[in-house]
């Protein structure tokens, strides 16, 4: 599976939808994975770290979603935060 590069708009929703929740997924270092709530596409994004602010998102590409083999989320796998 390749890792495709996507363009997350300055206002980091959705690239597919246009949505602004997502649920978290796995996270590895600077990078969380994240799956949007309305359309399921996955994405993992790197940003970089910082003490107080949210620095914008540097890198971002789509992981398989649930149907396409990325395997479940369970809801209880993982802290409730949006895109953090
Ligand atoms: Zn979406």
């Amino acid at each position: 599976m390749a890792n495709d590069d996507v363009f997350f708009p300055d206002n980091e929703s959705c690239p597919d939808c246009g949505c602004f929740i997502f649920r978290p997924g796995p996270r590895g270092g600077l990078a969380q994975n994240i799956e949007c709530v309305r359309c399921k596409s996955r994405f993992n994004i790197t940003r970089w770290p910082h003490p107080t602010e949210r620095l914008p998102i540097v890198r971002a590409h789509r992981i398989p979603s649930e149907k396409d083999g990325g395997g479940e989320w369970r809801e209880d796998m993982f802290p409730k935060v949006v895109l953090e």
